[in-house]
């Protein structure tokens, strides 16, 4: 039987769908006396926005932000790496919590900007299911009630609006049927999936250190922003992911691969030669 959003709604929520223009009985603030007791002790499932945000903000390659913030896990399928936020080893705090609130506030993930809210989405694009939002309650946080909310004007004081954009692209990835399949993704795909989502920096290399540039058709200009601008390079590697993982036609080998390739050589040979 085919599994419905509502069955993928964890245990501990109030069982309540909640449209966007529901209240929402909710207040969170620093005067709360459970204040930061959400950051402490919690899975944090990052997205690829998550990831290029934080790193940015800290001033530090991907690489660098994934081997010291995160961990790698999978779902509960076991098909699908997911990349979660680290908690201290000695008192599971997150590594981002001060007395003061969050460090990164303007750049906080998208879970920690959503708490108390879920959302869940029909699996597959689908006219007569729509997703929902529900709210989770749980012992250790004394917002619920005093609020007067709506979850709409709670979704925008959490500034979700740009990564909800940002995070259309990847599901659009999510979609593909591939992932409700018993097949395992291979070793070589695996490890690519991870660089494209995750570690943007060293995805940059990959593009314009290896012949990527001489496979495929794209516009100059874009290539010029793929070198500097994050935001675009992930929805490329996006683009990318569906290409090389799936085959969808996101992207077009240009016809003349190995013309381009051998004029590069010889620009590269000449600068060499010439000591430039
Ligand atoms: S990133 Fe910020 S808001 Fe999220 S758990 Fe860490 S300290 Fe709390
Ligand atoms: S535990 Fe709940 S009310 Fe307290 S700071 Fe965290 S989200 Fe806000």
């Amino acid at each position: 039987m085919p599994e419905k959003v509502a069955d993928r709604v964890p245990q501990n929520v109030n069982p309540f769908r909640l449209g966007l223009d529901d209240a929402l009985d909710f207040r969170c603030d620093c005067k709360q006396d459970c204040f930061t007791n959400c950051c402490r002790d919690v899975s944090i499932v990052l997205t690829p926005y998550d990831v290029l945000r934080m790193k940015r903000a800290l001033g530090i390659d991907s690489s660098t932000f994934l081997d010291k913030y995160t961990v790698l896990s999978c779902t509960r399928n076991k098909k699908l790496p997911v990349v979660l936020l680290k908690m201290n080893p000695e008192d599971k705090r997150c590594p981002f919590v001060t007395p003061q609130g969050c460090s990164l506030y303007a750049h906080r993930p998208w879970a920690c900007r959503m708490y108390p809210l879920g959302k869940a989405e029909p699996e597959r694009p689908n006219p007569s299911e729509h997703g929902f939002y529900f709210l989770l309650r749980e012992d250790f946080c004394h917002g619920h009630g005093g609020g007067s909310l709506t979850v709409r004007n709670w979704l925008s004081e959490q500034g979700i609006d740009n990564f909800e954009m940002m995070g259309a692209s990847f599901q659009r990835l999510m979609l593909n049927e591939f992932w409700r399949t018993e097949e395992p993704l291979p070793a070589s795909k695996l490890a690519m999936y991870i660089m494209a989502c995750f570690d943007l920096d060293r995805f940059r290399r990959f593009v314009f250190e290896t012949r990527f540039l001489d496979l495929f058709e794209i516009h100059e200009e874009r290539v010029e922003a793929l070198r500097t601008d994050d935001e675009e390079l992930l929805e490329f590697a996006m683009e990318w992911l569906r290409f090389s993982l799936f085959g969808e036609k996101t992207m077009r080998l240009r016809k003349d691969a190995a013309e381009v390739a051998s004029r590069r050589r010889t620009r590269a040979e000449d600068a060499t030669a010439t000591g430039r």
